[in-house]
């Protein structure tokens, strides 16, 4: 019983690290434009290349306002549509940016008290449950 504890407790605590430590290559991606869930999902699933891969990524992108294509942040015109990106169109998109932002560190922030919730759960719960058995 002590052994299975234990190993299902290293288990458990090895996967909520991963949860937490899966948020940098998150983070560092959709600095650069790039979408938060989607790199966060590649963070859990394969941490090591995807910290990596975010840390390489060039430059930041942006969205084309008409044909909503990933371009580059500081292009003047949309290589696939030839659109003409005004300053305004740029302003509105970083102003996009910054709410998202705001957003997505809300949302990180209750994720880590509901991983740090689940994690006293499991470590004391559970703990003084297989104590009583
Ligand atoms: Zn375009």
């Amino acid at each position: 019983m002590g052994l299975v504890c234990l190993s299902y407790r290293i288990y458990m605590i090895g996967f909520l690290f991963l949860l937490v430590i899966a948020l940098l290559p998150a983070w560092i991606a959709s600095e650069k434009g790039r979408s938060f869930v989607k790199w966060y999902i590649y963070g859990v699933l394969l941490w090591i290349i995807a910290l990596l891969h975010s840390l390489l990524i060039k430059g930041s992108v942006i969205k084309c306002p008409k044909c909503l294509s990933t371009i580059d942040e500081k292009a003047t015109v949309c290589k696939y549509c030839t659109h003409k990106i005004t300053e305004d169109e740029k302003a509105e998109v970083m102003k996009a940016r910054e709410l998202k932002r705001a957003k997505m560190k809300k949302n990180v922030t209750i994720f880590l008290i509901v991983i740090a919730a689940y994690w006293l759960i499991f470590s004391v719960l559970l703990h003084s449950v297989l104590h009583v058995l």
